[in-house]
Parts: C-alpha cells; structure tokens; sequence
C-alpha cells in the first residue's frame, strides 16, 4: 500500500503553446489578434492599486450587471467564471452527476474527457459525420447530460438553431450545455432560447472575440435555478475566483458595441478573403463560422507542414488523434499575418 494509491491520476488537457521567442506568428491558441476595446486601457488606467489589498467582489456584480444589459438577460441568470473552463469545470461538477455517460463530439473541444475523467463522469464521444456535422439523432438515446460547442472545435462547422432547439427538446431530462466560444464570428447564438427550456445553459466567453484571454473572463446564461444550482458549487468551491481587474475591465469591454462588431467584422473578411487562397493551394475545409479554420492538405501530411511551418516562425495547431492527425487548426490574425502564412504555405507545398 503506498499514498500513490489514493491519488487522483488525471491526464491533464494539453494547452496550446505560448512561445517565449518573440517575433512569431501566433496561430495556434484562436487569439484576437486585435487589442480590447479603447474603454478597457481607459478603466485599466483608472483602477486603483490600493484596492488590490481588499478581497474582490464575490459576484462581480459590476461584470454581472454589464452582461444583463448587454444580453438584457436577468442577473439572477447569469454566472462568471475566470475564463468559460472555469464556468465550464463548474457546470460539469453541478449538473453532470448521472450514472449515465455525458454525451460529447469525438471530435471537439479536448477539455470535455479532462474534466469528465477528473470528475469521475462516465461519457461518450459522439462520433461526427464524415463532413465533421453533429448528427442529432445521435443525441436522442439515454444519457447523463449533453454539452457541445456551436460552433465546433477545432472544426469550426455551425450548426443551425433548430438542430440545437431539436437536441434540446429530446433532452429535457438532463442538462445540455452550449459552448457558443465561438458564436460572435458568424453564428447565431441560442441565448433566447433558455427562457424556453430550462435545462439549457449557454457558455461565452471574453477570450475570442473580445481580445481578452489574458484576463480570463467567461460567462453563462440560463435558467435562475439553473444559475443558482452552479453559484452553490461554485461558493463551495472559491468564492474569490475573479480578480478586481478581471471583473471590471470585463464590463468595461461591453461599453463599445461599434469596436467590438468591427473586430469581428474585421476577422471573418480575413477568413473569408483567405479561405479561398487555401484552396488554391490545395488545402481541403469545411466552411468555418469562427476565428480558425480547420485544414488538411490533399498531398502533404499535416505534421510535415506543421514542421515547416513553424521552422519558418509560424506557429498552428495540430492533434496526434484519429481522425484529426491531417489536419491543421489555423487561427485567423492580421491580414498582414495571413499573407506571410500563405506566402510561406505556397512554399511548402509549391
Ligand atoms: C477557448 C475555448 C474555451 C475556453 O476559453 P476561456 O479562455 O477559458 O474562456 C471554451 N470552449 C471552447 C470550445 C474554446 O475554444
């Protein structure tokens, strides 16, 4: 017998890298390759240093209340988190408590069997249809909860509103849970449908389409028992989770509507300028509905490109996992940053 036996053993999620070396094009983690909003440098250099010896505000009631009036959704309907794998974790915790598997994509976001093993949650990858679409259908049998971006990760593929209503509807027993990460570069969000069914809880987050990773700032929607249910957790867990800077220059970023629709505006044109000169050179997609595309080349193996790649200083995201190892996830940055990442993908290939 030794205290080993008593660990809990967890295969831990494998981040995207952030390079130390300067002077790199970083593709790889779906950054905002614009900065937040002009309203967050104005707050941040407002904020106090002096308050940073008081505790925070457990509910980050300034951030809560910019959210309710951005989404106008109630308060009392909205919980943060530091970043939506924090409101994420917690939702796994709270209402993933079956004995029967959580249903999940075999291909998608590579957190969902993390916290499902450390939890000790039974589930099930789902598989993707041949062109990466969640089939429906297969969401109908028994289950312990259901949660899946919209859109996809690392695919970037859509699904409509009625197919996510449908999945709803033949879940009502369970918890589904929208991972919308993604949803403000061309989706349209379920938000306005969790005063509908009440087993539906939305996650977003500040991280994409924001410009904000680096504060860690997500956040969910749902149902006022729903929301209650995750703050009981959650106040039995940390209360302190946000920081002081964390929750205001959060709501800060929801001042400047125009800002934020003009990063995103900005962002699918460079997607939707370069999607085509990927196809020139060969490289085989699903349209995407986010701030990547999801690529795999119709002659050259997808780690030799990679390779290549990041000799020449751009970095990407690939997965040693079946069905995937082809493929390359590529954010979408600048334009400049695009052209330099074609200019060098027509080498590889060319
Ligand atoms: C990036 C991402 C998240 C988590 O982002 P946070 O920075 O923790 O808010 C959650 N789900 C998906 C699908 C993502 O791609």
């Amino acid at each position: 017998m030794s205290w080993e036996d008593n660990v809990r053993k967890v295969v831990p999620y494998t981040p995207g890298e952030q390079p130390k070396i300067k002077n790199i094009i970083k593709l790889n983690t779906n950054e905002c390759p614009y900065p937040p909003a002009p309203e967050v440098r104005e707050r941040l250099a407002a904020i106090d240093y002096d308050d940073f010896r008081l505790y925070p505000d457990p509910a980050a009631s300034e951030l809560v209340k910019a959210l309710s009036d951005y989404y106008k959704v109630p308060e009392d309907q909205i919980f943060v988190g530091v970043g939506s794998d924090d409101v994420l974790a917690m939702a796994f915790l709270t209402f993933f408590n079956s004995d029967k598997p959580i249903f999940f994509p075999d291909i998608t976001y590579s957190f969902y069997d993390v916290w499902a093993d450390l939890f000790k949650i039974p589930y099930r990858q789902v598989p993707l249809d041949e062109e990466f679409r969640i089939v429906k259908e297969d969401y109908y049998g028994e289950n312990g909860g259901v949660i899946f971006p919209n859109p996809n990760a690392p695919t970037g593929r859509l699904q409509s509103l009625d197919m996510i209503e449908d999945v709803i509807r033949h879940n009502r027993d369970v918890v589904v849970i929208i991972d919308e990460a993604y949803i403000d570069f061309g989706g349209k969000s379920c938000l306005e449908l969790i005063n509908k069914y009440d087993n539906l809880l939305v996650v977003q987050t500040s991280s994409k389409s924001r410009a904000l990773a680096g504060m860690r700032i997500g956040y969910a929607f749902g149902n006022s028992k729903l929301i209650k249910y995750l703050m009981d957790a959650k106040y039995s867990f940390n209360s302190y989770t946000m920081n002081r800077p964390s929750i205001e220059l959060g709501a800060a970023s929801f001042a400047n509507d125009g800002y934020f629709k003009d990063v995103c505006n900005r962002i699918i044109a460079t997607r939707e300028r370069v999607s085509p000169k990927l196809r020139e050179l060969g490289f085989e997609f699903c349209e995407s509905a986010s701030n990547f595309v999801f690529v795999r080349h119709n002659r050259i193996p997808g780690k030799e490109i990679f390779q290549k790649l990041r000799e020449r200083g751009i970095i990407v995201r690939r997965w040693n996992a079946e069905r995937i190892s082809e493929y390359l996830r590529i954010s979408i940055g600048t334009d400049e940053q695009m052209d330099q990442l074609l200019m060098a993908l027509s080498e590889i290939v060319g």
